[in-house]
């Protein structure tokens, strides 16, 4: 069975279709690639399947469970966590914080809120604090849990908000753009981390991506979207010499 199962994706805006009919499966422990030039609907694939934008029609499982229709905090609490084509830190607070923050919802009373007054909840904060220490560690950010996001290096705050998102135990990792705005040896630092989550931690990896060197040294499969469609889906050598995609890319 699938891990993740999309069927028949349908997402209209007011006069515009920005998914039209778009099914693909993700195998478990593996990673996926969505790719389409601009304005192909990648994004708002992310968005449907984060819960952010509701489907116009078509269905979408994780693992058997429906995720279709749910609001953003249920399809986290289920096992998808995301980051975004933007950094979406809090960029005066410390690496620590904003992983912790990521980590709330897995909080029975929520420590953020309830505050450290009672001593369950103090129990409770410490074993998420090591645990999240732990992750920091394994993305390489382990000296720099104290530093406010902000005045981190563009590339190391990328790892930050995957940190964040790990931090919510996820069975599916949807990644945004990962390297855009990376120089090249950042690029390599975060693929080697895309692979380590895939082996480390077992989490599959839905990747939406530019940087087509990238996908085609990282991808088990691809699913190529145009213009809202699906034209292609199979390995990256397949899809890299199928010529609706060439076209597509070539805009010819
Ligand atoms: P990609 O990420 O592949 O570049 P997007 O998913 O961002 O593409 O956009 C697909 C299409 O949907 C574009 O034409 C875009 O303008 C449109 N679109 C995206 N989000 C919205 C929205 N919230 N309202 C209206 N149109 C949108
Ligand atoms: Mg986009």
């Amino acid at each position: 069975m699938p891990l993740l199962d999309v069927r028949d994706v349908t997402v209209r805006f007011a006069g515009l279709t920005a998914l039209d009919g778009v099914g693909f499966a993700v195998a478990p422990g593996t990673v996926h690639a969505v790719i389409g030039p601009n304005g192909a609907g990648k994004s708002t694939f992310f968005n449907v399947l984060s819960g952010v934008y509701k489907a116009t029609s078509g269905s979408v499982r994780l693992d058997g469970a429906e995720l279709t229709a749910l609001p953003p905090h249920r399809v986290a609490a289920l096992g998808v966590a995301r980051t975004f084509q933007n950094i979406a830190l809090s960029r005066h607070l410390p690496v620590v914080d904003n992983l912790m923050l990521g980590r709330h919802r897995l909080t029975r009373a929520g420590f953020v809120s309830s505050g450290l007054r009672l001593p369950h909840a103090r129990r409770e904060w410490a074993r998420h604090l090591d645990r999240v220490t732990e992750i920091a560690g394994f993305v390489g950010l382990g000296d720099r849990l104290g530093t406010p996001v902000g005045l981190l290096p563009y590339g190391v705050q990328k790892r930050v908000e995957l940190a964040r998102a790990l931090c919510m135990e996820p069975r599916l990792l949807l990644l945004d753009e990962p390297v855009a705005g990376m120089n090249g040896g950042e690029r390599l630092d975060m693929a080697e981390l895309i692979v380590a989550v895939r082996e480390s931690l077992g989490i599959s990896v839905l990747l939406v991506e530019h940087d087509m060197g990238m996908v085609m040294r990282l991808a088990d499969r691809v699913t190529v979207l145009d213009f809202g469609r699906r034209i292609a889906d199979g390995t990256p050598e397949e899809v890299q010499r199928d010529p609706h995609v060439v076209r597509a890319y070539l805009g010819t």
